[in-house]
């Protein structure tokens, strides 16, 4: 489904954003709607994609645990394969093609875990643009492998000490840079969230997946999945997965949002679950927020879904019934890696790790005719300190 005129998905989406930034937004929603339809700039998209990407990424059919869990057929999306090691760079690569179309010199981004900054850092040296990329202290001393492979592709990365030192407030400060120097400067939002046009953006962006998935599957099973599982953090992965599927009924969708301690303990990022509707970072969704509209400390034991918003076009799904979310928790997400990694040898990464514990968990609940998409979103060697530590 496309939003409305306004960018919004049905209550959810629109623009909060300070005046300063509206000149801005217009040109980027001008260029945008005028570059999706320009076949030029779709085949210079494609060509990278391809080739420097690695596009298209495999669907692999889990034989091994599909029959572990005796349950339906899964197949495996692998954004894993893609450079840089996650879906991340087909939304960059598309961001800062653009930035290089409208005429800007500076890319800016924000990071939490280092994923999105590092897609970033590596499409601003593709495309020969200045980049930097806000990160709060916390998630610069925990990812540090990260820090150093921005630093590698000539990024400067900004170290932010507001507030918790996490993505939110690197998000904030980034927000302030772009309303600074917005002349000059594109600023680079990493997953389907922010004002409005870059929820649409980003998941048309990522849609490459479901398009993909939808043209694989047909051929090898002359048919579409009964159901897709993805993650959900900002939920780019998962709209990139779904939206292809919109239309097709019986697909049913299935987000997994990460349950951290457990949804009655403060410490999870269960937007979705156990949020209720706000605005953050431009838009109006569900947010994690106390009874005075405070933004909430969130956890998860993976850094790319510890984030207490989620993209509006994920909000009209679950109001509308459209797709299920549910969370697994840390604990369960821990065990669906050591064992996914030993019986398919794929290490995952812990967020697309939460797909694979929810398969594991609700096996019984399809039937063995079923046939499911899970979207593996990245890969896992950048989190072994951290599996290591919760050990
Ligand atoms: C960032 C990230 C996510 C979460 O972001 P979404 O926008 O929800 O997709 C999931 N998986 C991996 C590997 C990531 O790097």
């Amino acid at each position: 489904m496309n939003p409305n005129k306004k960018g919004y998905f049905g209550k959810f989406g629109g623009r909060f954003v300070p005046e300063t930034l509206m000149n801005a937004i217009e040109e980027l929603t001008d260029t945008y709607f005028r570059m999706r339809k320009d076949k030029k700039f779709n085949q210079k998209l494609s060509g990278y994609l391809k080739d420097f990407v690695g596009r298209p990424t495999p669907l692999y059919f889990a034989q091994n645990f599909t029959n572990l869990l005796k349950g339906p057929k899964i197949y495996f999306k692998r954004e894993d394969l893609c450079h840089t090691g996650s879906h991340k760079i087909n939304n960059t690569i598309g961001q800062v093609l653009l930035a290089k179309e409208i005429g800007k010199t500076r890319i800016i981004a924000e990071t939490g875990a280092g994923q999105h900054g590092v897609a970033t850092a590596t499409a601003a040296a593709l495309f020969g643009l200045k980049c930097e990329v806000y990160m709060g202290e916390e998630d610069i001393k925990r990812q540090s492998v990260n820090v150093e492979r921005m630093k590698l592709l000539g990024t400067k990365v900004v170290p932010v000490s507001s507030g918790t030192k996490t993505l939110k407030d690197a998000i904030n400060e980034a927000m302030r840079d772009w309303v600074a120097n917005v002349e000059d400067t594109f600023y680079v939002i990493g997953s389907a969230i922010g004002p409005h046009p870059y929820p649409l953006m980003v998941r048309n962006f990522q849609s490459v997946i479901g398009k993909e998935v939808r043209k694989q599957l047909l051929s090898v099973e002359g048919r579409l999945p009964d159901c897709l599982v993805a993650c959900v953090g900002g939920g780019s992965n998962s709209i990139g997965l779904f939206s292809t599927f919109y239309n097709d009924k019986k697909v049913k969708f299935i987000g997994v949002e990460a349950g951290g301690f457990g949804l009655n303990t403060p410490k999870h990022s269960s937007t979705l679950g156990a949020g209720s509707v706000g605005i953050l970072h431009g838009t109006k969704t569900y947010i994690l927020q106390d009874k005075h509209g405070q933004i909430l400390p969130t956890h998860s034991i993976s850094a790319g879904l510890d984030y207490p918003g989620v993209g509006p076009e994920h909000s009209f799904y679950k109001e509308s019934g459209r797709a299920q979310y549910v969370s697994v928790t840390d604990k369960e997400v821990l065990k669906a890696f050591h064992l996914f990694s030993e019986i398919e040898g794929i290490i995952p990464a812990l967020e697309s790790t939460h797909a694979i514990a929810y398969m594991m968990k609700n096996a019984k609940k399809f039937k063995k005719s079923d046939v499911v998409v899970v979207g593996l979103s990245g890969r896992g060697d950048k989190d072994s300190g951290i599996v290591e530590e919760n050990e």
